[in-house]
């Protein structure tokens, strides 16, 4: 079997993850539609920090899966780096399962407040504030070690830490006008992303 190489196992898991991802969201995509939002926080940069995250963790990745472009920046592997890959993938999406689980349907893919929108601090919510980020970061995470491309692999982590950076500050901002009191006692008592740590 040389066609089955290292790289090209690296790239199915990669995506065989995303499909795995998409089906996790499909319900809670479809039920928390049904609840309306009333506030939008949705600046033209939060678009455009959408794009290029996406264009990170998805874009660039099945570009180079399908058309092998750009072949100039491939580089070798070995089993135990698409391994490690895995593991965080795996981890990353166990994740994703639990934040929907607690998020329900006050989850929305921006920023978004719902009607009658309730602050969820139980389950995975009661050790970060935002698990959801901590997932994503684990995917942008995995890339590099499951795709042997220097601009698939890494563009994730760009990708991703743009929408980050430029929204984690209003996404707080707007929870705490909107919860007040209740929001910054949360905040006391836990981190963003990493347990006890940041
Ligand atoms: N930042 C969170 C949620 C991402 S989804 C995480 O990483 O897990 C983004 C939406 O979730 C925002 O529009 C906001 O309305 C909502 N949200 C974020 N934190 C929340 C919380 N603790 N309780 C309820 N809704 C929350």
């Amino acid at each position: 079997m040389t066609w089955l190489t290292w790289p090209l196992v690296g790239a199915i898991i990669w995506f065989a993850g995303l499909a795995l991802w998409i089906a996790i969201r499909w319900v809670p995509n479809r039920r928390a539609r049904r609840a309306k939002i009333t506030v939008h926080s949705r600046k033209p940069i939060e678009r455009f920090s959408m794009i290029v995250s996406w264009m990170g963790l998805g874009g660039f990745p099945l570009i180079w899966i399908a058309t092998g472009w750009p072949s100039a920046l491939d580089h070798a592997t070995h089993p135990l780096i698409i391994l490690i890959g895995t593991v965080i993938f795996i981890v990353s999406l166990r994740l994703f399962r639990l934040t929907h689980k607690a998020l329900g349907a006050m989850w929305s893919h921006s920023l978004d407040l719902r009607e009658n929108h309730k602050l969820v601090s139980h389950g995975i919510y009661e050790r970060v504030r935002h698990p959801m980020y901590t997932a994503f970061w684990l995917w942008a995470l995995a890339q590099p070690f499951l795709l042997s491309n220097w601009l698939a692999g890494l563009s994730g982590i760009v990708g991703f830490g743009t929408l980050y950076f430029l929204r984690i500050g209003q996404e707080e901002r707007m929870m705490e006008e909107r919860f007040g009191e209740q929001y910054r006692d949360y905040c006391k008592r836990t981190k963003r992303i990493i347990p006890g740590i940041y």
